[in-house]
């Protein structure tokens, strides 16, 4: 009988584990541990209209006190769970108070992963995973500064929307040679990469960063590659992240590319589950271990750990979701598109609205990256759903609507 359950990270996946579990009656304790001050926020506006200054803290506030008294949470902010204890089925933080669990959840999200070139550590060099970054990254904020990010990605290049919005001078370094190269299609990142240097952006793509240079005051002043030195009065630095899952591994539990679960989300140790992007899941619809960085995995994690630990046996495998909005530009990726065999476009760049359909040999739409395109988005999220065939050339007009392309 569950009646003690204990949360580990407080953004998006534990509050949605939280809510679920008290939506469906579970009228035992909860107690929330989560590492950073604040109450649990949304990370999304981070590297857009919070850095921008567009919307307060306040607004990224997921839930706000009340909510967790009313729903009797223990919150337990500004600390560390310094260790689990499996076979007592506690959890030691860092200010040596002890929690019993009957079930345990890990939402310990991701670290971003660092820099470790000459210079990493010098003063100016940013990264954006939280409030705390964010915050230290907008004091530096001044129309004219050169800021120069590393990193082609989702936070490079948001980054420098919003950089280039406040007036910044912006110069983005990617090492491959197109922008999001593992998540979108060639078309896409053309696009992107064009809309940006239209914004008035410098993107170097096939670039290799050696190291970083400080002035006397030791802050960073430039940034070194094989093809010279470029000036910087700030470096951001957006290069992925890795699975922060340092408890679970430090537990014993069976971790590779994130913490290994079921389709439950249990950990190797049944009354543990791991939720979000520390999660590394077995995928049915594609045959695989994925572990997602989205808010859409989050939530869904979230709901399916909690339906569990209430013994309503569901599995997760669902259809995943992405999305990144730079300038007035939607950009929605669903479905996973390794494994495809040729991608069609559908409309045309130059109208600001297309998509690439990802299709296997045999017609199967794996996935869809769509730009300001809402009517391809809702038609492909079902047809992938269930897998449907289409004709490449039918789907390749965009004047056909997408479910009308089947084979
Ligand atoms: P990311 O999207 O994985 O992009 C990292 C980019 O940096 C990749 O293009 C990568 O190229 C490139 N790169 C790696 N090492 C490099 C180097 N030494 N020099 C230059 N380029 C290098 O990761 P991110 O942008 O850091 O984002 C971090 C996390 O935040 C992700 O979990 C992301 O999902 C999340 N996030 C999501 C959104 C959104 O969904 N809208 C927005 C912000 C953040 P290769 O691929 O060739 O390695």
């Amino acid at each position: 009988m569950t009646e003690r359950v204990v949360v580990i990270g407080a953004g998006q996946a534990a509050i949605q584990c939280i809510e679920t579990l008290r939506k469906k009656g579970f009228g035992g304790s909860i107690d929330l541990v989560g590492e950073e001050p604040h109450l649990p926020y949304q990370r999304p506006p981070l590297s857009k209209k919070y850095l921008a200054g567009e919307l307060g803290r306040d607004r990224l506030t997921l839930r706000h006190q009340n909510y967790f008294d009313e729903q009797r949470i223990r919150l337990h902010l500004g600390r560390l769970a310094a260790s689990i204890g499996r076979s007592s089925a506690t959890v030691t933080l860092d200010d040596g108070q002890t929690l019993h669990y009957d079930a345990l959840v890990l939402a310990t999200g991701s670290l971003p992963r660092r820099l470790s070139l000459p210079g990493s550590d010098l003063a100016g060099v940013h990264y954006l995973k939280d409030i705390a970054d964010a915050d230290r990254l907008r004091s530096e904020i001044q129309p004219g500064r050169r800021a120069v990010i590393i990193g082609g990605g989702y936070i490079g290049l948001e980054t420098a929307a919003t950089l280039r919005h406040l007036g910044m001078e912006v110069t983005v370094l990617e090492m491959a040679d197109r922008v999001m190269n593992r998540v979108v299609a060639e078309p896409v990142s053309r696009y992107f990469e064009a809309e940006h240097a239209g914004h008035g952006v410098q993107l170097l793509l096939r670039y290799n960063v050696t190291g970083l240079q400080g002035d006397a005051s030791g802050r960073v002043c430039g940034v070194d590659t094989a093809a010279g030195r470029i000036e910087a009065n700030l470096v951001i630095v957006g290069i992925g992240v890795i699975a922060h899952d340092t408890l679970a591994r430090s537990a014993g539990l069976a971790c590779e590319n994130g913490i290994l679960v079921d389709e439950y989300c249990r950990t190797s140790d049944p009354s543990i589950y791991a939720i979000g992007d520390c999660s590394n899941h077995p995928s049915q619809r594609y045959g695989r271990r994925v572990r997602l960085e989205s808010v859409d995995n989050a939530f869904e994690q979230g709901a399916t750990a909690a339906l569990n630990i209430l013994g309503q046996a569901q599995p997760h495998d669902r259809v995943p979701w992405f999305w990144s909005d730079q300038y007035h530009h939607k950009l929605l990726i669903i479905g996973l598109s390794q494994g495809h065999d040729r991608v069609v476009l559908r409309g045309h760049p130059k109208d600001n609205s297309f998509s690439c359909c990802y299709l296997k040999s045999d017609g199967e739409l794996l996935a869809i990256d769509t730009v300001n395109q809402a009517k391809d988005q809702m038609a492909a999220r079902k047809l992938i759903a269930v897998r449907a065939k289409l004709d490449a050339d039918k789907a390749a007009d965009i004047s056909i609507s997408l479910k009308d392309c089947l084979l």
